[in-house]
């Protein structure tokens, strides 16, 4: 992940970007709001920390100024204790959240590490693994010309395979995203789901994109 962070603050600036590097993220630093506004649009980031109170344009200006562009990136907004009015306003400005000043650097983090989640959910609406394509929007999963009927959970299931795609997918990863579960129910639950889901999207098919990799789980691919 990618974080992009404006802060004028030499010191606040570094802070945050040594916690989030510390952190396995990507970090790049602006200290005004012009220079902001450049590097979103030369680097998709995945996320921005946006201080309001910087010189020359502020974080609110920014904020407007990238949505206005349609530049949807996820922003977390740093604000100064007192500063409500403008938390509201960067909120109705396109905030995806914000941070009052003084904060702990492991809740920092921890929101942008949600910031990305969000992002990432929000990208590409239509998903494409070979011949197999799933519009998230319309919710509607089709290959060579045939519709699929699925149920919700199968649903959620494919989008998470094909989000993955190319990726193995162990069963406590597909147990935790698929059906919100943090323990492993102990059942061949996520079996009997890749059964039914694999007759529908290969069934008839070829090539095979529904893979099992023996002992690790599954991974969706076109191979
Ligand atoms: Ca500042």
């Amino acid at each position: 992940m990618r974080v992009l962070v404006v802060e004028d603050e030499k010191k606040t600036a570094s802070f945050i970007r040594k916690a989030l590097q510390a952190d396995g993220f990507a970090v790049d630093v602006c200290d005004r709001g012009d220079d902001a506004l450049a590097a979103a649009a030369a680097t998709p980031f995945d996320g921005i920390v946006l201080d309001i109170m910087l010189p020359g344009r502020d974080g609110l200006s920014v904020l407007r100024q990238l949505r206005e562009g349609k530049n949807h990136t996820p922003v977390l907004l740093l604000s100064a204790r007192g500063e409500v009015n403008e938390r509201v306003e960067g909120l109705n400005a396109g905030a995806d959240d914000y941070l009052p000043k003084p904060f702990a650097v492991a809740e920092l983090v921890a929101r942008v590490r949600a910031l990305g989640r969000r992002g990432a959910e929000s990208k590409v609406p239509v998903l494409r693994v070979g011949d197999l394509t799933l519009d998230t929007i319309l919710h509607r999963a089709e290959r060579g010309g045939q519709f699929f009927d699925l149920t919700a959970r199968e649903f959620r299931l494919l989008e998470f395979l094909m989000r993955s795609a190319g990726r193995t997918c162990g069963r406590m990863s597909i147990i935790e995203k698929v059906w919100d579960y943090d323990f492993d129910p102990g059942t061949n639950l996520v079996d009997v789901y890749i059964k039914r889901l694999r007759e529908k999207i290969d069934g008839g098919f070829e090539p095979k994109l529904l893979h099992t990799v023996r002992g690790a789980g599954y991974v969706l691919a076109a191979r």
